[in-house]
């Protein structure tokens, strides 16, 4: 609220901190702008963030308990058919920003003034500096508790397996004993970005109860879209939010961000700046 004491305080606050920043004097450089700071800001410092993402995970056992008691419940009808009824249950969860926090990766780009490649994003992972999600350790562990087995299907490639799972391991997330539960992109030959054929190739074995994912592909191959088109996939899918489908916010990249551009990297960053303003959509001032 703002009232007489705070905006005093604020004032006493600005000043103190002034004070002890010293980098702001005017014979120092500005930082550079950058497109992504206020959205790795929110991802890598905020509380917000946080409680964000333990409401979904909260929600994910009240949701995980009531699959349990369904046998007719799958959170993969196109991959699912057949008689999946009886067939043990598992749950599909994405790795990148869904249970581990990738935010010092997006922040080095942004402090260094560079952008992803897979040759650092590859060092950034065997440098292991991931933290889990808030929430996702200890809802997998129920999950596991449960008798579910708890796969993770991440576009983190079969080079990049062994530092990710020695981390997962570390924080405790349960990793499958004696059966592969990480499945990582290009592992076989029909599996691409798209996540469709490990969908499919779990389903073949278990009745899939939800999927995590901070990325519209988590849920479904058509994602690579426009945003219209995109939003016409959502509109069909709708009924699995916060059902069986749960989404874990990310506003750090993810392909939200591409869509306006059509996903083509190779544009220059202005242009696909200038795209991305073109897709919103303002209010006229009037
Ligand atoms: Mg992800």
């Amino acid at each position: 609220m703002r009232n007489g004491y705070s905006g005093r305080r604020t004032l006493i606050t600005a000043i103190g901190l002034a004070a002890a920043l010293p980098a702001l004097s005017a014979d120092l450089p500005a930082p550079s702008p950058d497109d992504n700071l206020n959205a790795v800001l929110w991802d890598q410092t905020s509380v917000e963030a946080q409680a964000n993402a333990l409401g979904a995970y909260t929600l994910g056992r009240i949701r995980l308990d009531e699959a349990l008691a369904d046998k007719a419940w799958t959170a993969a009808p196109v991959e699912q058919t057949g008689n999946f009824q009886d067939f043990p249950p598992a749950i599909i969860l994405d790795v990148d920003d869904t249970i581990l926090n990738t935010s010092p990766y997006q922040a080095r780009n942004i402090t260094a003034g560079t952008s992803f490649k897979p040759d650092t994003w590859t060092q950034y992972v065997n440098a292991q500096q991931d933290k889990p999600i808030a929430g996702a350790v200890e809802f997998t562990q129920y999950a596991a508790s449960k008798g579910v087995k708890v796969f993770y299907v991440t576009n983190r490639t079969a080079d990049e397996e062994g530092p990710t799972v020695e981390e997962m391991k570390r924080f405790g997330f349960p990793m499958g004993d004696n059966v592969d539960t990480f499945l990582s992109a290009k592992e076989q030959p029909d599996w691409g970005s798209a996540k469709g054929t490990r969908r499919a190739f779990i389903a073949k074995n278990y009745r899939i109860l939800l999927m995590f994912g901070d990325n519209f592909g988590d849920f479904t191959d058509e994602y690579k879209g426009t945003v219209e088109e995109r939003q016409k996939v959502f509109e069909a899918n709708k009924a699995h939010f916060g059902h069986d489908w749960i989404a874990i916010a990310n506003p750090t990249y993810g392909s939200f961000e591409s869509a306006p551009y059509k996903g083509d990297y190779k544009l220059p960053p202005e242009m696909q700046r200038q795209l991305k303003q073109d897709a919103l959509k303002p209010w006229d001032g009037k």
